[in-house]
């Protein structure tokens, strides 16, 4: 078999894609002798290949298959061998005849340019044109599964982009139903809260779990330093917070003066952030005041460590809490602000006679349950009628608040100060034996010494004093009662002595 034979039919398509052009002479043309099944089979199969023209076929019988195929596909059939020969340009006779004497008839006649194949040769033929045809099918099936692939997969994505969008509708309804159900219980509570902390700490869980705020406070504003007052907060512990932040430096200044405002890119060491302390100052924030008609009653605040840009609706949910919460606010300010009067003596702003009476009852009873120590003082202005006489009422009055003064900056926290009536006053101090009250007596009696009283222009100020006595428990007293009078006898030794002086009880 000469080059361009078989061997160009077994050439794959890459392969053949790889021959540039293709001219006349690269094509084959063939002639099939026979006009059997198999031969009709070949014939279809080399039909269907590029490059190859298969120019007759030769048989005998007219009505055998090949012959007929060949004509219904336009292929020239004959019965004589020699028409083949004169073939133009035939370059193969592929003999399926399996007749001897065809096939010597062949050979022996055929041109030096016509190559031929025999049985053999004719099988290997059919069995790389079936290979190709199934290799072409397989391909076929191949490019129609990775449509089909394709498809699935797009359909797949589909599927499950519109599952994901379901399922963040389904998230977001869920968010906004819990967020609906918080704000109701909120609203609610919000109501039903009277003391000015509960409030501020409702407020500052409303933020958090309405705005999903990382940090939220409360700072109220006290009108007579101008400064807000931290009252609640949430996110970071107390110390993170300025207690007490001036009204004209951060950005809880600016909501006042402006109202809602949001800062979601605060530069580093902000005045604005400076509410928080260095080091815990937020990266982002947003502030809004709380008001009460025309007044500011104070600012809340929400921040976060990490950048937070508040959606314009979320702005608006924090204007929302901060109007509900205000009015809630303000009644628990007048509320707060109604008991503290009602246990505070008004001309010197110390506890009444009442408060007194109740909490000495508590704290002796403390002291007997844990057996801890306890010690009154007693007080008394000296020679106070006289100097009302002298110099008038309005002064008096301002002698005792001189006295309650002193008596304030000598106490300890826990200390309850009282006035006990007229010019007479009590001091609580619990966990202090008689040595330590005596102490204080000794700093407040030195303090008031040292004052000053102003009684006139022109006319030099004069200095008063004060007896003090001191009682202890459980050592002078048992109960309440006992201890009062006690501290009061004592007091009563200091006047006889001579005034300006303390005294022991049993000393
Ligand atoms: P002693 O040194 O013995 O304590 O004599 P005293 O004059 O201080 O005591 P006395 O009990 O005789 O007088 C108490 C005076 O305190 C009588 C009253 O006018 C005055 N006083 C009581 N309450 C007030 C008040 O709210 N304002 C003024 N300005 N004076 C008061
Ligand atoms: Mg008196
Ligand atoms: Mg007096």
């Amino acid at each position: 078999m000469g080059p361009g034979g078989i061997e160009r039919l077994a050439m794959s398509e890459a392969e053949a894609a790889s021959v540039p052009v293709r001219t006349a002479a690269d094509r084959l043309t063939i002639a099939i002798v026979g006009g059997s099944l198999r031969s009709a089979s070949i014939l279809r199969l080399l039909s269907e290949v590029e490059n190859i023209d298969v120019a007759a076929v030769a048989c005998q019988n007219s009505s055998a298959p090949a012959a007929r195929l060949a004509e219904d596909v336009g292929v020239f059939v004959t019965r004589e061998l020699t028409e083949v020969f004169q073939i133009p340009g035939l370059d193969l006779i592929i003999d399926m005849s399996e007749d001897p004497v065809t096939h010597a008839a062949l050979e022996s006649q055929r041109p030096e340019s016509v190559e031929m194949i025999g049985t053999n040769g004719s099988e290997l033929v059919w069995d790389l044109l079936v290979a190709k045809k199934r290799g072409e099918e397989q391909e076929k099936l191949f490019v129609e599964l990775q449509v089909a692939y394709d498809k699935i997969r797009s359909h797949e994505r589909r599927l499950q982009s519109s599952k994901e969008a379901l399922e963040r509708a389904n998230e977001e309804l869920e968010s906004r139903l819990a967020e609906i159900f918080f704000t109701h219980e909120f609203f609610k509570a919000l109501t039903s809260f009277s003391s000015v902390d509960d409030v501020c700490s409702l407020i500052v869980d409303g933020a958090n779990g309405i705005l999903g705020a990382e940090i939220s406070v409360i700072y109220l504003f006290d009108r007579d330093s101008w400064t807000f007052r931290l009252r609640a907060c949430q996110g970071r512990s107390e110390e993170a917070f300025e207690p007490i932040v001036a009204v004209s430096d951060t950005v809880l200044g600016t909501a006042f003066r402006d109202g809602a405002l949001q800062e979601p890119d605060v530069p580093s060491e902000s005045p604005s952030a400076a509410w928080m302390r260095q080091g815990d100052q937020p990266r982002s924030h947003a502030a809004v005041p709380l008001r009460t008609g025309d007044h500011v009653i104070g600012v809340m605040a929400v921040g976060s460590a990490t950048y937070r840009e508040l959606m314009p609706a979320e702005m608006e949910r924090l204007q929302v809490i901060a109007n509900q919460s205000s009015l809630s606010l303000q009644n628990a300010l007048l509320h707060e602000e109604l008991e503290r009067l009602s246990v505070t003596d008004r001309l010197t702003e110390l506890y009444n006679h009442g408060y007194f009476q109740q909490r000495i009852e508590e704290e002796v009873g403390r002291a007997s349950r844990f057996e801890h120590d306890l010690a009154l003082i007693m007080l008394d202005i000296d020679g106070f009628k006289e100097f009302n006489d002298t110099y008038g009422h309005p002064r008096g009055d301002k002698v005792l608040q001189m006295v309650s003064d002193v008596i304030k900056q000598n106490l300890r926290d826990m200390d309850i100060a009282a006035r006990y009536g007229g010019e007479e006053f009590v001091v609580v101090l619990p966990e202090t034996d008689a040595g330590g009250a005596l102490a204080v007596a000794e700093r407040i009696r030195e303090g008031v010494a040292a004052c000053e009283c102003a009684v006139g222009e022109g006319v030099q100020p004069v200095h008063k004093s004060v007896s003090l006595g001191v009682a202890s428990f459980p050592d002078d007293a048992s109960t309440p009662a006992r201890l009062i009078e006690a501290a009061d006898r004592a007091m009563y030794v200091a006047k006889r002595e001579g005034k300006n002086r303390v005294k022991v009880a049993g000393r």
